[in-house]
């Protein structure tokens, strides 16, 4: 027996005209989970979470969910709920008749809705605005409503694009742990399109790294940060230098180098020059160009503890070594 929020999407595929804007992407979202799907603008993330959600076709493959194929089911009919990154609220009716929407169009009486779209709105903190009209609510409000009329529906999977991006820097780490907590709470899957690295590191369960329309890595929030397996998400996830070694391509850690003043015995021992230095509260990010035949065409970048680098600072224009472990080179398969 299939979780009914497991999924399954198989060689799929979306043209717009000559444009491939999803490429016979493959790929497993277990049951409840939370997974990001994470890539740069116009890799095509919200093509593939539409798709999902029946607003897009499907040019090529088919998209499982529980043991259904939903591949050409209309939206309202597969068990999935989608959270629009404008809450796409309707600004005529209150919050309680914004939740209950659905229900009204599936011809559930009065009553039943209502009472149904209190508890949803207890679920997200918001049962004590039921009555306001959307324009009387902050962004962060309009966007809990939006959650709570997407999970009225019952879905077997909650697709949200964006869903943080309108918030400010404090209400967005506040709504992460919020949309982590409901995850949990609800035990269905959540997919979750992001651009941003940090939102997917702290949420996802598991994280689908995309590029160009494909998927360059699958895996753990630790996994693709810690081992990636393609210079492009060795650069994309941050925090990782790469450098080349031959023909093939390492990847290490910013924080996993270390600046020494004299060549150290055996060792990697590269030298490099100072060339600036940033602040960053607890941690100094020093960037150095490689002297000599380069092991890395760009800066390198070396995250230092701020206590660290208070005991013997480094100073712009300063020659110094670097060094780490071998086991901390990551070898790119591409
Ligand atoms: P992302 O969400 O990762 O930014 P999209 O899935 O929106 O990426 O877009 C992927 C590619 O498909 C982009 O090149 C975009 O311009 C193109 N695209 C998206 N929607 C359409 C559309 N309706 N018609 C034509 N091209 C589109
Ligand atoms: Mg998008």
């Amino acid at each position: 027996m299939t979780d009914k929020s497991a999924a399954e999407l198989i060689a799929v595929t979306k043209s717009y005209g000559q444009a491939i804007a999803v490429d016979g992407v493959s790929l497993r979202i277990p049951g409840n989970s939370y997974t990001c799907l994470l890539g740069p603008s116009g890799c095509g993330k919200s093509s593939t979470l539409r798709m999902i959600a029946g607003h897009e076709s499907v040019s090529k493959g088919d998209i499982l969910l529980g043991d259904k194929n939903i591949t050409d089911l209309p939206p309202a009919g597969r068990g999935t709920a989608m959270m629009f990154q404008n809450y796409a609220l309707f600004p005529h009716l209150s919050v309680a008749d914004n939740v209950a929407f659905s229900l009204k169009m599936k011809g559930v009486e009065k009553q039943a809705r209502l009472s149904e779209a209190m508890k949803l709105l207890e679920l997200v903190d918001m049962a004590g605005f039921a009555s306001r009209l959307p324009t009387q609510l902050s962004g962060g409000q309009q966007q809990r409503v939006a959650l709570a009329r997407a999970l009225i529906t019952n879905p077997s999977i909650l697709l949200l694009d964006e869903p943080l991006s309108a918030l400010d820097p404090f209400l967005r780490l506040r709504m992460r742990s919020e949309l982590k907590r409901l995850q949990r709470e609800l035990g269905i899957s959540f997919i979750h399109v992001t651009h941003s690295q940090d939102e997917a590191l702290s949420l996802a369960d598991q994280i689908i790294v995309m590029n160009k329309g494909r998927i360059e890595q699958v895996g753990s929030a630790q996994d693709v940060f810690n081992k990636p397996q393609t210079q492009f998400v060795a650069q994309f996830m941050g925090g990782h230098n790469v450098m080349s070694d031959g023909h093939s391509h390492l990847a290490i850690r910013s924080d996993k180098i270390k600046v020494v003043r004299t060549k150290p015995e055996g060792g990697t021992g590269i030298q490099a020059v100072v060339r600036e230095i940033e602040y960053l509260g607890t941690t100094f990010s020093v960037a150095l160009n490689s002297a000599g035949n380069a092991a890395s065409p760009h800066p390198i970048s070396v995250t230092i503890p701020d206590t660290l680098f208070s005991q013997e600072p480094l100073e712009i224009g300063q020659t110094v070594f670097l060094d780490w472990r071998p086991d901390d080179a990551h070898r790119l398969a591409s």
